[in-house]
Parts: C-alpha cells; structure tokens; sequence
C-alpha cells in the first residue's frame, strides 16, 4: 500500500468529465464507475470517510438535450448541467447501492466554500453525512454560477471542500497522469514528477498553458487545486483515472504526482481561524469553561458570561477571560443577539429560547483556536 494512501481518514476525490462521460453519445461510463465504486467502497468499508466531487453533469446533460453545437452559451450549459446533474447523481446513487453506501448530493459555488456563514453550514452539513456512513457527491451548482462555467472550477472545488472538511488527501483523477518536467506531447525529455514537496517557481513553470479540449482545466487549475489543498494541509496527488480501479492503482503504489503538506489539516485550519480573521467581537468566559477549552472541549453557552460587538454567525470572534486576557479565536455559531439571550443557559434550553434547535455549542472546538498551548 503506498504510504500517502495509508493513514488516510478524510479523503476527497475529484472524477473529471473525461474518465466518466463518453463525449459523443453522453452515456456514462457504467462499467469504468461500478469498478469506482468498487474501490470508494473498499476505503468506506475500512473506516476512511470518502467525498466524491464529479463533474460530468454538462457532458451528460448537452447530449440529452440535443445540443450538437461545439461551444455552449452560459444558460445552454447551465440547462445541461440541470439535466446532466441528476442522471450523474443517480448513476452514484445505483452503483454505491450495490455496497449498500448511501449517496448524498451536495451542489455548491465557490462562494459557498468562501462566505464563512454558508461555509459553516455546509461543513455542518457534510460532517453530519459522514458521521452517518453516506458518501456525499457534490458538484458545483452550475445553475447559479454566476461567471462562465470553466472547466476545471471542479479541481479548485474539490481543494476547497477538501480544505472546508480538515480532508488528509485529495485525488484528481483525470485524463492527465501527473506532473512532467516539460509537456511531455512536445518535449521527450520531460521527467514525471512523482512528488512535489513544495510548490515553487520551477514547479509553476512546469504546468505550462491550459490544453485546449473541454474535459480537462489542464495542469494550470490542478496546480491552482494544489496550493489550497496543501496550504490547508491536505496532500494531493494528480493521477490518469483511465483504468479501470484507479483508486486501487494509486493504493499499490501507481503513477501519481503527490504534491504534500508541511502541516496536519487541524493545525492549517485552527491557524486561519487565529491569524487571518479580524474578530467583530468577543465572549466572555468563567472558569469553568475556561478548563473545558484547555482540556480541547467546544465552547458551550453555559460558561459565556458576556457578549461583546455586533457579530453574525460564522463570524470570528475572540474568547478572553473576564480579566480581559486573550484566550483563543473562534467562529461563532451564532449571532451577537442570539448569542446574549443564550449564555448562561443549559444547551438543551436554546430550543425553547431561541424557537428553533440550533447548535449545541457557541463555538464549536473544531472552529476555536486557543491562543495558548492547548490541546485543541
Ligand atoms: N460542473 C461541471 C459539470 O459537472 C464541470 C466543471 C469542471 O469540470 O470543472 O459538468
């Protein structure tokens, strides 16, 4: 077993329109997406949690429609992507219930992955689907992008859910076998790449110009991909999807280009959530609460003794004692008003406060960062 697949528990895969679709007829590849299937379920069965994101919708889509033209207009592609997205969805559906895995649909823009309040909620979202053993299939929600759809949106989507979910490992598998020194159709000197310690100039150099063709956004966004995985501390490997198991291949060992993470997911996403935001408020908290976060528990609204500035959920916020010492940054789960009329109270009385069930926790441990050493 390669050692990059190993340790895996948090795993996202990214299918390209090529590996699935047959482009003249728009019928999907069943034969190539059981054998898939067949290696998702392998991983799910040992307790790896797998997020697949696939493209595909607009090749299935066009076909149904009776598009022949080459290049579509944004609301023809939009429309094939309608059409494309739900047979591309059912054709996951069918084959995962072969191994009895539960497929769950998840469309999404890269704004979603980038505005924090949407951000929490989906992350909250796909959690819950995997704490329940389902395989969330996400695609980007064609119909309300708002620029061009551009092939190879998916690679940087797949990167930023990777990064959204603390994901050890993300695969690109496409019709592209990795990295070489030069491209390779051109130069036959070029040297495959097998990993990519750190992306740096010579590397960027490497990825050359986007190919043209619609299945694939090229070397170009999977390199764009690769810098938010890593960064996130997610290692990701670019490798050829066109044999059958591809996921097995790259398990025993095959031809893959891994870009690797100098740093743990948690650790990438506790330092965004410490150093990047520009917290619009602050919680106050009691001792009590005070040994829960160093002991790397969730931040509970029995333990805030006061609320501070106008924030909205999803927010950051900084926690200090009532001395006034800065203990840690968080996201907040709620809002500055619903925030002051639930502290003090008991979880289980949000409900009956608030008028609707919401989180249990103000900030949830995996959205805090202790400023001290701590075990969060
Ligand atoms: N969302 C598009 C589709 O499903 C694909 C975009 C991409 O390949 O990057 O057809």
């Amino acid at each position: 077993m390669s050692q990059n697949l190993a340790n895996v528990q948090r795993l996202v895969i990214k299918i390209g329109s090529a590996l699935l679709v047959e482009q003249e007829s728009g019928a999907l590849h069943r034969t190539w997406l059981n054998a898939l299937a067949d290696d998702v379920a392998a991983l799910v069965r040992r307790g790896v949690e797998v997020m697949i994101v696939s493209s595909g919708a607009i090749a299935v889509g066009r076909r149904h429609l009776g598009f022949t033209q080459p290049t579509l207009r944004l609301e023809e592609n939009q429309a094939a992507a309608a059409t494309g997205q739900i047979r591309l969805a059912h054709a996951y559906q069918e084959t995962l219930a072969r191994h009895d895995i539960t497929v769950a649909q998840i469309l999404l823009t890269l704004d979603d992955t980038e505005e924090r309040r949407r951000h929490l909620n989906a992350r909250a979202t796909m959690s819950t689907l995997l704490r329940l053993g389902t395989v969330p299939v996400i695609n980007e929600n064609d119909t309300v992008a708002t620029s061009e759809i551009r092939f190879g949106d998916n690679d940087r989507l797949a990167a930023r859910v990777a990064a959204m979910m603390n994901a050890d490992a993300l695969i690109l598998l496409s019709d592209i076998e990795g990295l070489y020194s030069a491209d390779p159709r051109q130069n036959l000197e070029a040297a495959f790449i097998p990993e990519v310690p750190v992306i740096t100039a010579a590397i960027e150099a490497m990825a050359g110009a986007p190919p043209t063709g619609h299945s694939s956004g090229g070397m170009v966004t999977k390199l764009a991909a690769a810098r938010i995985a890593v960064g996130a501390g997610c290692r990701m490997a670019i490798a050829d999807g066109r044999i059958m198991n591809p996921l097995a291949a790259i398990e025993a060992g095959g031809r893959a280009t891994w870009f690797l993470s100098q740093v743990e997911p948690r650790t990438a996403r506790k330092r965004y959530i410490a150093g990047s935001l520009k917290p619009s408020g602050s919680l106050v908290v009691d001792a009590g609460a005070l040994k829960a976060l160093r002991g790397g528990k969730s931040l509970l609204p029995a333990g805030v003794t006061a609320v501070e500035g106008a924030f909205q959920r999803g927010d950051a916020v900084t926690v200090r004692t009532a001395e006034g010492a800065e203990i840690g940054r968080g996201l907040a789960a709620y809002g500055a008003d619903e925030a002051r009329r639930i502290i003090g109270h008991k979880s289980r009385e949000i409900e009956a406060i608030l008028g609707y069930r919401g989180r249990e926790e103000l900030i949830h441990r995996d959205d805090l960062a202790l400023t001290e050493g701590s075990r969060s």
